[in-house]
């Protein structure tokens, strides 16, 4: 199944089955395939939580398609983000390509870092660039969403415990983390990197949640970024800056729930980002930095796209570019 989410008549986040372009909502589903009506409220951490829930849907989803129900087209709903995650863990270093491209040594245990639910977004939501930062830049990233509580889990049974999988773009300030080729003369780094990747909307997730059934094997997806930029000789022209396979991983998804779960529990809903591919624009000869009027995009094998337009502080973006375009000329 593909869970995707939009907000109901309350402005609450409720969970839909996608379809092709068309969404089974949960609402839907109870009303004419049966779905127990305690479950048209959930969102899809919600419906995460509970296994019976997911099969109960599930077989709701198959009745429906067999009497041909045919859902909400999904452009008419107000989507929103897939899940709000209690926990986001971040990887950093966990492609030898893209640790290559710094002159790294492979690390010899995941580095990890973290975000808060601050920073998610869903498809098509702007990515504000903050008056902080001269340096933003993307990383296409597979992210692994808990459907069974990890504690002390290991290697071998890791999976057991994936809900599924979504597309992520994990933005990053380069600046305040402090990366050489973008530091101007006086700057230094912050340090560490709450602030480089954890401000408001840097972490894009979706476009859907494709449950872990449909993806049996998450160690060997395409993963690919893309840049639209709105000035310069691309302008308006979508270029593919990455183009990675979860193969050249250097530590796979299930030695990742392993060695985090060690230390830290992980609930229903938590979010693990597993790290990125070479070719983010920093790390680019000269560095390329995201601007407001730009379209990033995202795409996962087996998942689908994730498309975000850059704003500025304030919400907008330049008329006429490609982010404006996107947001239908009436930008923030
Ligand atoms: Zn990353």
């Amino acid at each position: 199944m593909r869970l995707v989410a939009h907000l109901d008549d309350l402005d609450l986040p409720v969970a839909g089955i996608l379809v092709g372009d068309r969404v089974l909502t949960l609402a839907l589903l109870v009303e004419r395939a049966g779905l127990r009506d305690e479950l048209a409220l959930l969102d899809p951490r919600g419906l995460l939580a509970e296994d019976e829930d997911l099969a109960e849907t599930r077989a709701a989803v198959a009745r429906a398609e067999r009497a041909g129900l045919a859902g909400v087209p999904a452009a008419t709903l107000r989507r929103t983000a897939i899940l709000e995650p209690g926990k986001i863990v971040c990887v950093g270093h966990n492609y030898a390509g893209h640790v290559r491209e710094q002159g790294l040594p492979l690390p010899t245990r995941p580095m990890l870092f973290a975000k808060f639910a601050n920073a998610v977004v869903g498809d098509g939501e702007p990515v504000i660039r903050p008056s902080t930062t001269h340096a933003l830049d993307l990383e296409a990233e597979l992210a692994v969403v808990i459907g069974r509580r990890a504690r002390r889990v290991a290697a071998v049974d890791a999976l057991a415990h994936v809900a599924g999988y979504a597309g992520a773009n994990d933005v990053s300030a380069r600046d305040l983390q402090g990366s050489r080729p973008a530091l101007r003369e006086d700057e230094r780094g912050d340090g560490q990197w709450l602030r480089a990747k954890g401000s408001d909307t840097f972490l894009p997730l979706g476009p859907c949640l494709v449950t872990a059934d449909e993806l049996p094997d998450p160690g060997n997806l395409a993963v690919r970024g893309y840049h639209t930029p709105a000035s310069g000789p691309e302008a308006g022209r979508e270029v593919r800056v990455q183009d990675g396979r979860t193969s050249d991983m250097v530590f796979s998804v299930a030695e990742l729930i392993a060695f985090i779960s060690a230390s830290i529990t992980l609930q229903p809903g938590d979010v693990i980002v597993t790290g990125t591919p070479s070719g983010v624009g920093v790390f680019r000869d000269p560095p390329v930095f995201l601007a407001p009027g730009d379209v990033v995009r995202v795409e996962v094998e087996g998942i689908g796209s994730l498309t975000n337009p850059i704003v500025d502080a304030d919400g907008t973006a330049p008329a006429g570019t490609p982010a404006a375009r996107l947001l239908g000329g009436t930008p923030g």
